[in-house]
């Protein structure tokens, strides 16, 4: 990428009501067999034009053809049943009914490839694409084969470079890892959450990305940041930890939010993907607050090291706020683009 603050979104976007039910986490899908399969690459085509459009750097899917950023994939795995399920608690927050993990975990063939193959014939821009990452793969799922938090992880550290080294084949240019929990359990963070990601991420020429957020979309995870005071300071745990690893770029959530600054000094020499869009309000944002809070960060981040994003996936807001928040992205990027490229004149 040779572009300064170069624009991208962290992971989804709204599906089309035709294809599923709009402003939903786990929205059914509309469709089925042979059309869905159409209907998904339709929904692709149309996410990464309007990204291309509305002036994003690196294109993601938008997670169109997927229904939930953790469980999809964990579907195409064998050693998962899903249909024994139990009610676990997860990220510490709240009890849903998850699948079962009954015998040793493998991937038997690649679970995303086609899709972003597919994708990769869509643009000529540098694509992105997510996958959840270790930690969070098991705080989504009941285990009653390793019965070992950390030895499921490793397991699932070893698929996921399987997948992403398909990916990077694909012609994935950037591939990010969602880690969510790594806000929530910092023993284990420490223990073996970063070490863990560092094999998912083993020998990728890749650039490599990690995403932690505060969650979005439901109600516990609202609940949960209304606790957390004025000063979010979560990230303080995970990033001198990834400072020292071989992820390139950390992608935090900053609009809005209660995050210091300042802790994005814990970081020094890692690109940020910075979030400058509220995924969490239908506002959508003028250029000029993303410009400013893109600016705010500089003090902690050189310019050639900031990547304007979103805080977190905008698939439960509107489809045209959505879409606005798109285009205030990349003017806001722009406006301090034109700004730094005035002053070194
Ligand atoms: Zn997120």
């Amino acid at each position: 990428m040779n572009t300064l603050l170069p624009t991208s979104i962290v992971g989804s976007l709204p599906k089309p009501s035709w294809l599923a039910q709009p402003e939903t986490l786990w929205s059914p899908w509309k469709l089925e067999g042979d059309a869905l399969a159409e209907g998904k690459q339709d929904a692709l085509r149309s996410a990464v034009q309007e990204q291309a459009r509305r002036g994003i750097d690196v294109i993601s899917d938008g997670e169109q053809t997927r229904q939930h950023f953790v469980t999809t994939f964990i579907e195409h795995l064998s050693g998962v049943d899903f249909d024994q399920r139990e009610t676990v608690r997860i990220r510490d927050r709240y009890d849903a009914s998850v699948p079962t993990v009954v015998g040793a975990v493998s991937r038997e063939k690649p679970v995303f490839v086609d899709d972003a193959r597919f994708l990769r014939q869509q643009t000529d821009q540098p694509i992105k694409w997510a996958l959840p990452g270790p930690m969070t793969m098991i705080d989504t799922l009941s285990d009653r084969h390793y019965r070992s938090r950390e030895k499921l992880a490793w397991e699932f550290a070893t698929i996921l470079n399987q997948e992403a080294r398909e990916l990077e084949a694909a012609g994935v240019d950037v591939i990010q890892f969602d880690e969510p929990a790594f806000n929530v359990f910092f023993d284990e963070l420490k223990d073996w959450g970063v070490a863990t990601l560092e094999r998912a991420a083993e020998g990728l020429r890749a650039e490599t990305v990690v995403h932690i957020c505060y969650g979005y979309g439901i109600k516990a995870n609202n609940d949960w940041k209304a606790t957390l005071g004025s000063e979010w300071r979560q990230y303080e745990e995970s990033f001198p930890l990834l400072q020292q690893s071989i992820i390139d770029t950390v992608s935090l959530e900053r609009a809005n939010s209660h995050v210091p600054l300042d802790l994005i000094e814990l970081i020094r020499g890692k690109k940020v993907m910075l979030g400058a869009i509220d995924v969490s309000s239908t506002t959508v944002e003028t250029p000029e607050q993303v410009a400013d809070t893109l600016r705010d960060a500089l003090a902690f981040v050189d310019a050639d090291k900031l990547v304007p994003s979103t805080n977190c996936g905008m698939a439960p807001l509107p489809r045209d706020v959505a879409l606005g928040k798109l285009s205030a992205l990349s003017a806001g990027a722009a406006l301090l683009r034109d700004e730094l490229s005035a002053n070194a004149r």
